[in-house]
Formats: structure tokens, C-alpha cells, sequence
């Protein structure tokens, strides 16, 4: 069923990480997607929370491409495969968690692995991880609000290409200011979890038995 029409404990339906298959015995007909979720905390033990969302806001630079990594399910799909984008099967699912490994330098030197914030779909959407369900739902959010900004930068440069800036093209954040952001915005999810909260509750088609 849709998120916003749970109710209660009895409509979470549980599946195994080994391989997406439901714990109880015949549960309701599930979401086929859910081996993007599986895939992605089998491969990574420090991610608690994923989230996947077809936002509009978000799609199109994954049909133009960007700095942020593509998922091609084109490159990924064997004969018996329906080609319909969705990742309906753990070998899909592998491929897709693949693709947010990020090589990291261990305390002792070593290289360790650890998933990156998020993975863009080629004309489909988005898969966002998180080390707990606030970060996830913190980055989903945001990440949709930053295409939004950037989409209507993007937009305003183009319709005044010979504005302040001549010659210029969007100015991003630099890399330092990018990582003193992500330092300043690592917490930042605890202010605005308590009012997202607020607003559920204060919206009728959420409710609890
Ligand atoms: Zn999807």
C-alpha cells in the first residue's frame, strides 16, 4: 500500500536482506522495487535507511547527466528481463548498490568501502542512503529542494546569457565550501525532523488505529 495509507504495525510487511524474500508466509503482494533497499544494506553494514522516489524535481539530470553518478539499467538487463526500468530482481539490485561504492582510507591505511549519499536513475529517479532513517529523509528532501534551485538557476542563465556574469556559467560552491557545508549540515536534520513530524500528524490522511 501507499506510505501515507499505513496505519498501523500490522500493515508492515518484513523481507530478508539475503535475498528480498518476505519473512512471514503469505504476505500481502509487496512493492517489486524492494531489492533496491536489500542490495544496498547487504553490501553496506553502516547504511540504516534507504530511500527510493520517482521526484520530478530530480529525473531530468538523470536523463541529461551530472556530476552525481547514473544508474544505466539499459547496461544491466539479460534477455528474461522485462525493460521497464524497474529493479525487479537481486541481480538488478546488485548493480544498482555497486554503483554507490566510495573507496575510503581505513584508520590503519587500508582502503575500506563506504556508500555514497546518493545514486541518480537514468529516466526513473533517485536512491538515497543514510547511516538512520533521519539522514535518509533529511537528504531526499533537500536533494529534491537543491534540483528545484538549480533547475531555476539553470533556467535564468540561459534567458539572460548576457547578464552580470557575462560569459559565465553557474557558479556551484566551490569543493572547500562544499565540505564545510556537509560538516555545518550533518546535524541539521534534528531541527527539521521534529517539525516534519508535526506536519504529518497535522495532516489528515495520516492516521493511526
Ligand atoms: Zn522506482
Amino acid at each position: 500500500m501507499a506510505p501515507a495509507l499505513i496505519r498501523s504495525h500490522e500493515d508492515l510487511v518484513q523481507y530478508h536482506v539475503s535475498d528480498g524474500s518476505p519473512v512471514e508466509a503469505n504476505p500481502p503482494r509487496g512493492y517489486v522495487e524492494r531489492y533496491i533497499h536489500s542490495e544496498i544494506y547487504k553490501r553496506y553494514p553502516t547504511i540504516n535507511s534507504v530511500v527510493h522516489s520517482h521526484s520530478k524535481a530530480i529525473i531530468p539530470y538523470g536523463i541529461t547527466g551530472t556530476s552525481t553518478p547514473v544508474f544505466d539499467i539499459a547496461k544491466h538487463y539479460q534477455a528474461d528481463d522485462i525493460p521497464d526500468l524497474l529493479i525487479r530482481n537481486t541481480r538488478l539490485g546488485e548493480a544498482l548498490a555497486s554503483q554507490f561504492a566510495h573507496s575510503d582510507a581505513n584508520e590503519d591505511g587500508t582502503q575500506g568501502e563506504s556508500a555514497r549519499p546518493a545514486v541518480l536513475m537514468r529516466g526513473h529517479g533517485v536512491t538515497i542512503t543514510g547511516t538512520r532513517i533521519e539522514e535518509a529523509v533529511f537528504r531526499a528532501i533537500y536533494m529534491q529542494d537543491n534540483a528545484e534551485i538549480e533547475t531555476t538557476s539553470l533556467l535564468l542563465r540561459a534567458a539572460h546569457p548576457s547578464g552580470p556574469n557575462e560569459g559565465s556559467i553557474i557558479q556551484y560552491l566551490s569543493p572547500e565550501e562544499a565540505a564545510g557545508a556537509a560538516g555545518m549540515t550533518q546535524w541539521a536534520w534534528e531541527r527539521a525532523w521534529a517539525l516534519w513530524i508535526k506536519e504529518v500528524e497535522a495532516v489528515s490522511i495520516y492516521s493511526r488505529e
